[in-house]
Formats: C-alpha cells, sequence, structure tokens
C-alpha cells in the first residue's frame, strides 16, 4: 500500500521534522506519534530530498533554523519558490525572535518557540496550520484549472461579472476558441500530446493578453473561453498558436468565434453563448479560423439544438429511415439496374422530413454519426436480406460512410457483425466514403480501407472531384468504383455544355481500371452524353429519386424479369 492511500484510509497525516538536535526530533516525534507519521531529517539537505519525494503526502513541514548544509531559512525559500510544494504549510521552530519574523515574512505559517511549550499547545498549532492549508488548496483547486493553470469556468463568470462592475464603459468581446479536430489528434496521437498542445495554447492566450483586460478560462477538454477589451488581432492569435505547435506530429488548427463588441444587457452566458455559435458556424471551414457572431445566427443555432438534443428519441422511435435510389449500368444496349444507394430520410413528428444535408453535418459534430451510421448499415443490411428472401433476387446497396467512421479501429469488425448477423455477403454492401476524407490523414484511411477491402467490401469513393485529391495520390488509393461528384454534372451541362472534365476523370478510372458512377443525372441529354462519353453506372432523378424500401421492390421485380428472359 502506498504512503498516498493510506493517509486517506486511516486519515493520519504526514509530517516532516526537520531538525539537528536528536533530543528534540525525538521529543516532536514522541508527542506527535500518535495522531501523525513523522518524518524525519537531520539536516537541510536531507530534509529538502523528504520534502521532494513526499510531494503529494506530507501535509506539514517543522521547521529548525539553525541546522547544518541547508539553514531553515534557505530551505524555506527553496520551498515557496517551488510551485510543486510551495503548498505545503512550515512551521518555524525557533528561540530566536527576529527570525521569527523573517520566517513568517518568508511564508511560514506560525512558529512554536524553543523550549517547547506544552504538547497541547504544539498539537493545537500544528492542527489549525494543516486545516487553513488544505482549505486554502481546495480554493486555488476549484478556482484553477490544473493542466493549465487558467480559471475554471465557474471562476471565469465570477471574475467576468466582477470585470464589468469595475469596468462598465469598456467596450468587450466574448470568444471562445477550440482546436480543430482535437479529439482526433488525441486518439492517434495519446492524451499526453494532447495535454502538451493545450498548455501551449494556454502558455500563448497568457502571454497575449494581460490580467488586467480579460478574464481566461478552460472550459471543458480544448475549449477555452475568453472575455476581453475589444479586439481585432483573433486570427493572429489563432496562427500564433498553431506555430507553437509546428513541432507537434500533426498541424494543429485552432478556431475562434467571437461575438464583438458584445451586448452587456445580456447575461454572461449568453454572450458566450453567442460566441459559441460564431464558432460552430466555421466549423467546416478549413481556411477560415475566426467565425463572427450575427443575430441570424442565433434562429439557426435553436434549430440545431433541438435536432441534436431529440437524437436519442428519433431512433427509439424510429423516425430515421433507408431510402433507397437506384443506380443502372448504361454500357449496354438498354440501362440495367445494378446497385442502389442506401440514403437516410429523417420523418420529424412537427419539423416534417429533414434532409441529411441538414443533420449529417451537425450530427458528425457531435459524434452521434456512428450510432446514425450503423443504425442504417443494419437496417439496410435487413432489407437487403428480405429482399433476398422473399423475392429472391436483391442488388448491391451501398452504404455511406461519414468521416469520422474512419477513425473507428473497429469498422472492419462492425461490418462484419452486420453481415453474418443479417446473413448476407460482403458482396451485398459497397461502401461510400467521400473522398475528403482521403485527403486528410491520407495514411491512415488508405489503411483503414485496404483493410476493408481484404475482408472482401467494395468501396466506391464518393463525392470524386470536390476534394481535391492530387492525381499522384489516387494512383495509390485503393478503391473499386468513383463516383463522379454531383457538381460536375452541373457545371458540364449547365455552361456551354462542356464535357471535358468529366472526359478526364473517365479517362483516371480508366487508368485505374474502376468503374464510373455518375449522380445526379437529371435529363436524358445527360444520360445520353455520359454514355458516349464512356461512364459506366448512372444515378439520378432521370431513372427515380430515392424511395422507399416497398417502391424499389418494382426495380428489383423488373430486373428479375428481364434476368428470366
Ligand atoms: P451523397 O452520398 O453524395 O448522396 C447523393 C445525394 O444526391 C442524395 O442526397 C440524393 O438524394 C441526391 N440526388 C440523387 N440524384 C439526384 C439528382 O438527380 N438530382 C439532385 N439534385 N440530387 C440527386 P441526400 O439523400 O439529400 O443526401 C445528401 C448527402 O447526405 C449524401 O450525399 C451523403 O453524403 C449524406 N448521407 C445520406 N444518407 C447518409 C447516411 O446514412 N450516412 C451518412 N454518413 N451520410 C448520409
Ligand atoms: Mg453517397
Ligand atoms: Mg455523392
Amino acid at each position: 500500500m502506498t504512503r498516498s492511500t493510506d493517509r486517506f484510509i486511516d486519515n493520519k497525516r504526514h509530517i516532516l521534522v526537520a531538525d539537528d538536535e536528536m533530543i528534540n526530533r525525538e521529543m516532536l516525534a514522541n508527542i506527535l506519534g500518535d495522531e501523525y507519521y513523522v518524518l524525519m531529517a537531520e539536516d537541510g539537505e536531507q530534509a529538502y530530498d523528504i520534502i521532494s519525494h513526499n510531494r503529494n503526502t506530507l501535509s506539514l513541514i517543522l521547521l529548525d533554523l539553525k541546522m547544518p548544509k541547508l539553514t531553515g531559512l534557505e530551505l524555506l525559500s527553496r520551498v515557496k519558490e517551488d510551485p510543486d510544494i510551495k503548498g505545503i504549510p512550515v512551521i518555524v521552530l525557533t528561540s530566536d525572535q527576529d527570525s521569527e519574523v523573517e520566517s513568517l515574512g518568508l511564508g511560514a505559517y506560525d512558529f512554536i518557540p524553543k523550549p517547547y511549550p506544552q504538547p497541547d499547545v504544539i498539537k493545537a498549532r500544528i492542527s489549525r496550520s494543516i486545516e487553513l492549508a488544505e482549505d486554502r488548496q481546495i480554493i486555488t483547486a476549484t478556482e484553477k484549472d490544473t493542466l493549465t493553470g487558467l480559471f475554471t469556468s465557474e471562476y471565469f463568470y465570477r471574475y467576468g461579472e466582477q470585470f464589468d462592475k469595475f469596468h462598465p464603459l469598456a467596450d468587450t468581446d466574448a470568444v471562445c476558441l477550440d482546436v480543430k479536430h482535437f479529439h482526433v489528434i488525441n486518439e492517434r496521437f495519446g492524451s499526453a500530446k494532447g495535454d502538451e498542445i493545450l498548455k501551449r495554447i494556454a502558455g500563448c492566450l497568457k502571454s497575449t493578453f494581460t490580467d488586467e483586460e480579460c478574464v481566461i478560462c478552460r472550459m471543458a477538454a480544448d475549449i477555452f473561453l475568453i472575455y476581453c477589451v475589444h479586439r481585432d488581432d483573433y486570427g493572429h492569435i489563432a496562427d500564433m498558436i498553431s506555430e507553437s505547435c509546428e513541432d507537434m506530429p500533426t498541424s494543429v488548427k485552432i478556431r475562434i468565434g467571437v461575438y464583438y463588441s458584445c451586448d452587456k444587457k445580456l447575461d454572461l452566458r449568453a454572450r458566450i453563448a453567442r460566441a459559441k455559435i460564431a464558432s460552430n458556424k466555421i466549423h467546416n471551414n478549413y481556411m477560415i479560423s475566426v467565425g463572427e457572431y450575427d443575430e441570424t445566427l442565433m434562429d439557426n443555432e435553436l434549430f440545431t439544438e433541438q435536432l441534436v438534443d431529440e437524437f436519442p428519441k428519433a431512433i427509439e422511435e424510429k423516425q430515421f429511415q433507408v431510402f433507397f435510389q437506384p443506380k443502372y449500368d448504361i454500357r449496354g444496349d438498354r440501362p440495367v439496374l445494378s446497385s442502389a444507394e442506401a440514403l437516410v430520410r429523417w420523418f420529424h413528428p412537427t419539423l416534417g422530413t429533414i434532409s441529411p444535408g441538414k443533420f449529417i453535418p451537425l450530427f458528425e459534430e457531435d459524434g452521434l454519426i456512428s450510432q446514425l451510421d450503423e443504425y442504417i448499415w443494419r437496417s439496410a443490411a435487413k432489407q437487403i436480406a428480405d429482399w433476398k428472401a422473399r423475392l429472391g433476387i436483391s442488388v448491391p446497396v451501398s452504404v455511406n460512410l461519414s468521416r469520422a467512421e474512419m477513425y473507428n479501429p473497429d469498422l472492419v469488425g462492425i461490418f462484419e457483425k452486420i453481415t453474418t448477423d443479417t446473413g448476407i455477403t460482403t458482396k451485398d454492401i459497397l461502401l461510400e466514403i467521400t473522398e475528403s476524407a482521403y485527403v486528410r490523414d491520407a495514411d491512415q484511411i488508405v489503411d483503414r480501407v485496404k483493410s476493408l477491402r481484404e475482408h472482401g467490401f467494395f468501396i466506391e469513393m464518393d463525392d470524386f472531384g470536390s476534394g481535391y485529391s492530387s492525381l499522384n495520390m489516387i494512383s495509390e488509393l485503393p478503391i473499386d468504383a468513383l463516383k463522379l461528384d454531383m457538381m460536375f454534372i452541373r457545371t458540364a451541362f449547365d455552361k456551354q455544355n462542356d464535357t471535358r472534365m468529366i472526359s478526364i476523370v473517365i479517362d483516371i478510372a480508366n487508368y485505374l481500371e474502376v468503374p464510373v458512377i455518375a449522380e445526379g443525372v437529371e435529363t436524358e441529354e445527360q444520360y445520353l452524353a455520359l454514355k458516349e462519353l464512356g461512364c459506366a453506372i448512372i444515378q439520378g432523378y432521370y431513372f427515380s429519386k430515392p424511395v422507399t424500401a416497398g417502391e424499389f421492390e418494382k426495380f428489383l421485380i423488373e430486373r428479375r424479369e428481364r434476368d428470366k428472359n
């Protein structure tokens, strides 16, 4: 058992007696032995050693001022200079009145005169000093965040309000600062690296803002709140923090939301909430590090909050449904149904149908996406199994994987369990991974995709052309199909019918020996042009919008009839 645990079990605290005279040490040990664990040192250096080794368990130091090697006063000032031990209370043992004053000036809690007074007096002074020190520790522990030394959020609001009281005319900003994808950094490089980044941020903030013009705290994890006199160099602060982390294994990008010159009639918490909203606004924008609050954002935010709050209930009440959109192979004389894409729909009891474009990005931000994705993958798999069993036919169905999924180390395990539980094969379910997932953290994503393929799954790269992956990288990507981003079709056919970009992508796909899937095909003109260009598969309103599982059966039956002939 370690000392620190037995301190909590029997509540007996540790005291160090530092005195060069044996008789004094023994006398104090006799008086205190029943109530305390007494450690003893016979000179200043030994005492410093014992203090350093017992910094977490030592409750008090009794210090003789006249000692060899290191005098009591020298030791006292060393203790007070070391932030790790300066909280341990020191009582000075002395026969010299002048030193009493000096030692109190150096931070001693109390003194006990020599010759020693009655044991009860000694005990009372000791226990009072310990109590005082422990109370003080509790206060500083809740006031300051131990990792960064900044205030905790409770004190932030308290001091922020005080700031307003003393500076009623000051023009102030409410600011919320965090690290983009901090959870990913923590997961990939470990929490020690994460902690180091947080300390660097705190360091930069302390050197940028002076105490007189601001209050700063670390609210939680990687979220820092700042309430300060108005300024306009937040972009510069974000850059400075990123630069201070340049030696880290990954680049550190900072996101800052600012409610500039805030309305002081609002509660400080409401002002900070607006800064958070401003920071959410730039969540998916990698080019911008500072977001500014404006009133229209507030309405959006209320809507967002409602969707996030209601997610668990929506899953429970099966408000999410999978729709299926057919994909047709157009290489032959007539288009043939070749597969489908599973797309989620939210049928909300009061808000009506909500499109995935609205809630997927929110859920990605809040970490709810994994739960939703798994729900959709499993529902799609059950549906495929049901079609196989009832209709004797099914086509492969592709499901979407959000970017966050690529960091899930058990991704392969999840898909294997889904296929085993539902009795479908790895060829029945295709995985769509958006191109932008490959662009960042390419190595890790490529490894994960490789392992999915080794387990028999097919991968389609979704939204190709929107993520700006380099040609160099594409040639090394493990994929089975390229899904052209809808924007290509839009621009190619909206403006002077210029399909050259599509041709280039089809050439790339040919080089990689994978088929091209075009999505968002709405007209016959587009369909014919894409066929002419050599596009293999088409998905879009031209054939069908995404439909319910029941409606999709007509496509399957049509295909079954065709196969018979
Ligand atoms: P996506 O994977 O690129 O899906 C294609 C989107 O294009 C779908 O939008 C589909 O309805 C729409 N679309 C298909 N054909 C046409 C067309 O001819 N014209 C037009 N204008 N649009 C067409 P939807 O269903 O709103 O989904 C939007 C995005 O939300 C999807 O883009 C996908 O990234 C994401 N998503 C949908 N379901 C899920 C899901 O279950 N999990 C995840 N992680 N993301 C999903
Ligand atoms: Mg997709
Ligand atoms: Mg797409």
